[in-house]
């Protein structure tokens, strides 16, 4: 599906349909509730939402995705086709987002016709990795240093100015590390102008080169904010990536105390400054000296907040279901120390590259080890096809029982 061409919001930053102001009035177990993406996201909040007695809709480009399995109806269409989402927002009692790379416009088009939240103008700041920053910057929070670019040149002056290491993103639709490269001393920045389509006709238009921060660790903050402002915010979760894709978040960070409070009122802070309703998630690298640097912010729930679906009093799913359908949040408590592993396409080939069946049985003979798969049809490397979620009474202990579980998975 291409981008759209042009933002919707005619420069300004102001969204030129604006959703509903809020209602009062809670939706209620039996309404139906409508979701723009079929990812699996979108998937596990379908589950929470239907146990809760709603009905949910999917609005998706991909009829066979894993959204599909489990919402009560799939709408399949084009983003960009103001009639398609007319259709698909009849009957919607409000509509959240499961992942950030729908245009801008498809989100303002549905809030014509249904409360869509976090509202419009949400999505369009964060999807952009240029007009996030700028909201990060405006706002005082604390991130890597960076600069804009639009051309060569520009490339070239701005890592004269911040230095190397330094890493190119595109400033849209970029995720799991896609979009991304790194330039190191000795580097030619014009290769890697090239290699992410900066010269390319249709290529992307805008960039943003970031410092390269040597960080101690990575964590994430998935936070709510409630119709009514209160926000709730689940504890710190601790992320290693690997190729610049999530592979194990943990609970607790065992982080210091202070640490984790930073980065818990930047979260909230984040929020409401965002003016956000329903569930984003905050990533930060941590620094050496216990500096929390926001990394990116998603406007939706987040891998790295899976395993509460587990480890806490309410997942992040239910969390969106209430905090979008004007409910009390749920209490982000977490109950137990735990650990997820993603599944990736990988797992799907051995060493030497060859298609194999994973080991289902020999996994899930871990103790403590919950399975999910999203149902994809096609394992693909760096595709996420599932995760594992393993509890323990320590989180080392955790981290161990999910890695070793994977590595069964995997049959190494
Ligand atoms: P992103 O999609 O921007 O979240 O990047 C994915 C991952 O790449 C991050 O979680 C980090 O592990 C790594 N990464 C991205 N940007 C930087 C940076 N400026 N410095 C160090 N590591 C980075």
């Amino acid at each position: 599906m291409p981008p759209a061409a042009q933002p919707p919001f005619a420069g300004t930053g102001q969204p030129a349909a604006r959703s509903r102001p809020p209602v009062a009035e809670p939706i209620l177990p039996g309404g139906t509730l409508g979701i723009l993406g079929g990812g699996q996201l979108g998937g596990m909040f379908a589950m929470a939402a239907r146990r809760m007695g709603y009905r949910v809709e999917a609005i998706s480009d991909t009829a066979d995705c894993p959204a599909a399995r489990l919402c009560d109806r799939l709408h399949v269409g084009r983003y960009d086709d103001p009639r398609f989402l007319a259709t698909a927002a009849h009957g919607l009692d409000v509509v959240t987002f499961e992942f950030e790379n729908v245009p801008a416009a498809a989100a303002a088009a549905l809030a014509g016709a249904v409360p869509v939240r976090p509202e419009p103008a949400v999505l369009f700041t964060t999807q952009d990795r240029a007009r996030e920053k700028a909201f990060l910057t405006r706002h005082g929070f604390a991130c890597v240093p960076y600069r804009v670019v639009r051309s060569l040149p520009e490339l070239i002056a701005a890592y004269a100015e911040l230095g190397l290491p330094a890493v190119l993103k595109t400033a849209a639709f970029g995720y799991d590390g896609k979009g991304q490269k790194r330039l190191a001393p000795g580097d030619d920045p014009a290769a890697a102008w090239r290699e992410l389509g900066g010269d390319a006709p249709d290529g992307p238009r805008e960039f943003v080169l970031e410092a390269w921060v040597e960080f101690a660790c990575e964590i994430s903050v998935v936070a709510a904010r409630g119709l009514d402002g209160t926000t709730a915010v689940f504890p710190p979760v601790r992320n290693d990536h690997v190729h610049h894709i999530l592979d194990i978040s943990s609970l607790p960070s065992n982080l210091p105390p202070a640490v984790e409070a930073e980065a818990v009122d930047v979260a909230e802070r984040m929020l409401t400054a965002l003016g956000v309703v329903g569930v984003a998630c905050v990533e930060f690298f941590v620094t050496s000296d216990g500096r929390v640097l926001v990394n990116e912010i998603a406007p939706r729930t987040h891998n790295s907040g899976h395993l509460t679906i587990q480890a806490c009093e309410t997942s992040q799913f239910e969390q969106q279901v209430r905090a979008i359908c004007g409910l009390p949040l749920g209490s982000p408590r977490p109950v137990t120390p735990a650990a997820m592993a993603n599944l990736l396409g990988d797992c799907w080939f051995d060493a030497a590259n060859c298609p194999q069946e994973p080991d289902w049985a020999a996994a899930l003979g871990v103790p403590g080890v919950t399975l999910h798969l999203y149902g994809k049809s096609e394992p693909r490397r760096a595709r996420k096809m599932g995760h594992l979620t393993a509890l323990a009474p320590t989180v080392a202990e955790a981290v161990e029982r999910v890695t070793r579980s994977r590595r069964l998975v995997r049959r190494e």
